[in-house]
């Protein structure tokens, strides 16, 4: 999950109290986005929702640094409360993830499994189940599944919990919306290689679902946090391209998505773009996501954004490109990420066909969407 500067200023409108929030866009009928004048599906593979109550140290840290500092602690946690309850539930009304979805035109959405304890806190498979089995789980036009989920897995004391948790991963994948996995080790800071986590992997292959992992940095820890070499080391471990390269190599049959393209939040020197083009060169079952680099703050000319896309068309990878915001909690962004992406797409120079794969049916075909 990666936040910007409009959930700071949401989350400041509340404290102020104010009452009305407006809604980004307004509450009109469904829209589907355009390209070059012609309707183009979109599917965000990359969705959050979420709880205040489980959030993670790190996660607060983070969102306090959106506050005036002088609220007092409680107080803080109140409002940052309250906006969770606004603005990652999923169904609620006028604000939720759904109507942020609705209102950037989105037909389908994926809703991911967390398990972050020490950063964004904990959303459940089973939370996420009872969300994709909900009656308002339709589409614009009453159609089944409006949200699919991706399970995940709690890495934390994997040695004497790795049984249960593996049961549990293959009993949340049965459910029929559960369409993929999703994990990040760079919010858990455990390496990704450890060989202790392939029986997720053989799940993987069981129900024949792709993996999706955060790759890059993330913008709640910083390498600079670390005392040591060693630490600094593992630390990256958690998030490198470099290390998932044998886990990829030896699966062959289960398909990869490097979430962000290793992009580094923190610009700290740790980009990981060219080893993530690489890899999708080398192996035919890793596909790139493009969500959350492009936000405003990280990127405000588009230019990350132009060159990831220009890159992607010449290095003929276009058919196992994803699209993904990471833009939920923050309202409008949703939105304005489909926007910026398009607009990126024209200024490199995508034909329709390409816009379209990108947009929604590489996302169909890999998620096995109806
Ligand atoms: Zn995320």
């Amino acid at each position: 999950m990666i936040l910007t500067r409009a959930a700071r200023s949401s989350t400041l409108l509340l404290l102020l109290g104010s009452s009305f929030l407006a809604p980004a866009t307004s509450y009109a009928a469904f829209k589907e986005p355009t390209y070059k004048g012609e309707k183009v599906e979109v599917i965000d593979v990359h969705q959050h929702v979420g709880d205040a109550k489980t959030m993670g140290p790190l996660g607060k840290e983070f969102l306090y640094k959106t506050l005036p500092n002088w609220l007092p602690r409680n107080f803080k946690d109140w409002s940052l409360e309250a906006m969770a309850n606004l603005v990652l539930k999923p169904y609620t009304p006028f604000f939720g993830v759904k109507r942020e979805c609705l209102n950037a035109g989105l037909s389908m959405c994926g809703l991911m499994s967390v398990y972050a304890p020490l950063t964004w806190g904990t959303v459940d498979n089973a939370s996420i189940e009872s969300m994709l089995s909900d009656s308002r789980n339709r589409g614009p036009n009453g159609e089944l599944w409006y949200f699919f989920g991706m399970a995940s897995v709690n890495v934390h004391n994997f040695d004497s919990t790795a049984e249960y948790e593996l049961l549990e991963l293959r009993r949340s994948l049965k459910h029929p919306g559960m369409k993929g996995i999703k994990l990040a080790f760079v919010h858990n800071e455990l390496p990704i290689d450890d060989e202790r986590y392939e029986g997720i992997y053989e799940v993987a292959r069981e129900f024949a679902v792709p993996v999706y992992h955060h790759i890059g940095s993330s913008p709640l820890r910083k390498m600079s946090d670390f005392k040591t070499d060693e630490e600094r080391k593992k630390f990256l471990r958690s998030s490198s391209p470099l290390a998932l390269e044998a886990t990829i190599a030896r699966h062959p049959d289960v398909p990869f998505v490097l979430g962000h393209m290793g992009f580094d939040f923190n610009r700290e020197g740790f980009d990981f773009t060219d080893d993530v083009y690489r890899l999708a060169l080398t192996y035919p079952n890793v596909y790139l996501e493009i969500s959350a680099f492009g936000l405003a703050n990280y990127d405000p000319e588009g230019k990350f954004m132009d060159a990831a896309l220009r890159n992607l068309k010449a290095k003929k990878l276009l058919s196992r490109t994803l699209y993904g915001s990471d833009a939920s909690g923050q309202p409008g962004a949703v939105a304005q990420y489909v926007k910026l992406t398009l607009k990126s797409m024209e200024r490199v120079g995508f034909n329709l066909d390409e816009a379209r794969a990108v947009m929604s049916l590489n996302a169909r075909k890999l998620y096995r969407l109806p």
